[in-house]
């Protein structure tokens, strides 16, 4: 079939994630045959520089020589098997990697440092009164649950949290503490915890209640915990980065502040690393920023480095203890799904953090973001460019049409989405968010390669303003 049958029949049959439909009619979508390294090429082999890692999956470019080897390896031996009943080495020997891992990133110095630092800023000024001294005493996470996308990963954290507190005898502990701005995935237990109107508003009937807070600087974060704590089954947050809510970043002594919070008032702290996870932020998750200790966290995205779909939620051992009984107690976690734990991807996943960890990817992540943070500079005199923010690799430019008064744009002016379309005219992917542009490349883009995706935003900007 020729492309341009593809593409008619594309109408004809699919429809497309966060997608107008009507839209996508008038502005088709680009038909990618293939893709090496940090480029997506299209059918008439134009070359696209991936700027948002297709959808800040990917790692280490696309079609890795490595990954593909073991791919087609895994394949010849053991594609999948059910995994209750059954395991295999990959699973395995994935998540012992992963339990190693984020313990690597916790140490009681880190989290002193952060404790110190927190006294320094006007944090404290929200402090608990009573803030603990000596940190929490160590309970790291021990256990790794499968699944395959970011969502089912943060559903199973929830349906953990509420069941671990049934398993206490307190089921009225069945809501949560989310954020203003939060964004944990697109099926229903995710989109209750989200934050997002333009996502989330709709399906409003469909959801459960929670409670939500401005943002973890506000007191009212406290103020829900101290009114509501008997009822709350945990604290849900994206650490450092609120990445689908417009890539709104902060510190990571909140981070230090919220573990404490949780602490006080008992109850525990899921942090969903979908997004920053697998170095993202400059640390394999970005909750050693902070070096506190979650009760769980949930991972996926960059797991497989952008080769399939796998997820996993990490728990401590107290949560899995809670579970751990006689059958007939009805303590068992009922949940799974067809693919959890899928021997192609546990084996990518496996295959991933070992190239990671022998380029040295805390050192190649740190060099990048220096290189991307100059090649942003430019950005910041332009009159429209509001605000110009970066953790790790993940940078982004808010456009505004006041620079002074930091007035949006009018969400009908689709001044992001203009831009997008300039960038790929001029060979680059930069789907943006609202009216933020962000750079989420791949780790393995060349500086070269940096720069030249960041002078095509310049000139998208500039074409379009
Ligand atoms: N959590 C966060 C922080 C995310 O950014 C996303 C996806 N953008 C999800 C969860 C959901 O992941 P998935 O799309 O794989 O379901």
């Amino acid at each position: 079939m020729n492309s341009e049958n593809l593409v008619t029949k594309d109408f004809k049959y699919v429809w497309h994630p966060f997608t107008q439909m009507k839209e996508a009619e008038l502005k088709p979508p680009i038909l990618i045959e293939r893709a090496k390294g940090v480029y997506l090429y299209d059918d008439k082999g134009k070359a696209y520089i991936d700027g948002v890692s297709s959808w800040w999956v990917n790692t280490l470019g696309h079609s890795n020589e490595r990954l593909n080897k073991v791919l087609y390896e895994q394949a010849q031996t053991l594609e999948h098997v059910i995994f209750s009943g059954f395991t295999h080495r990959s699973a395995v020997e994935l998540a012992e990697r992963l339990i190693a891992l984020a313990a690597q990133g916790v140490s009681r110095k880190h989290h002193c440092e952060a404790v110190n630092l927190l006294s320094e800023l006007s944090l404290e000024s929200h402090g608990t009164g009573k803030r603990r001294e000596t940190p929490k005493a160590a309970n790291p996470l021990t256990k790794v649950f499968y699944s395959d996308n970011g969502s089912t990963a943060v559903e199973v954290a929830l349906k953990m949290a509420y069941q671990y507190w049934s398993h206490h005898g307190q089921p009225e502990r069945s809501k949560f503490i989310a954020f203003k701005n939060s964004y944990h995935g697109d099926t229903l237990g995710a989109v209750s915890v989200g934050g997002v109107d333009l996502y989330h508003k709709i399906y409003k009937p469909l959801l459960f209640e929670i409670y939500q807070a401005d943002w973890p600087y506000d007191d009212n974060c406290e103020a829900l915990l101290k009114a509501h704590s008997h009822e709350i089954a945990g604290v849900i947050i994206e650490p450092l980065v609120q990445c689908a809510g417009g890539m709104i970043m902060y510190p990571p002594e909140v981070l230090v502040r919220l573990r404490e919070l949780c602490d006080k008032y008992g109850v525990l702290l899921i942090l969903d690393e979908v997004a920053t996870g697998f170095w993202r932020t400059g640390k394999m998750f970005a909750y050693h920023h902070a070096g506190i200790e979650p009760d769980m966290i949930c991972v996926a995205k960059g797991i497989t480095a952008g080769y399939m779909p796998l997820s996993a939620t990490l728990t401590t051992q107290e949560i899995y203890d809670a579970f751990y009984d006689d059958y007939e107690t009805m303590k068992t976690f009922f949940h799974g799904h067809s693919y959890t734990g899928s021997a192609l991807a546990t084996r990518l996943g496996l295959e991933s953090l070992k190239i990671l960890e022998e380029m040295d990817i805390e050192r190649v992540v740190a060099h990048k973001a220096e290189v991307l943070r100059a090649e942003l500079e430019k950005f910041r005199e332009l009159q429209h460019v509001g605000d110009v923010r970066q953790t790790g690799f993940i940078a982004a430019i808010e456009l505004v049409q006041d620079k002074t008064s930091k007035t949006p744009f009018p969400f009908e002016a689709r001044i992001g989405q203009k831009i997008y379309e300039r960038a790929l005219e001029l060979g680059a992917v930069l789907r943006p968010l609202g009216n933020i542009i962000y750079f989420l490349p791949p780790y393995v883009i060349t500086d070269e390669e940096l720069k030249k995706l960041t002078d095509i935003a310049y000139k998208a900007y500039k074409a379009v303003f």
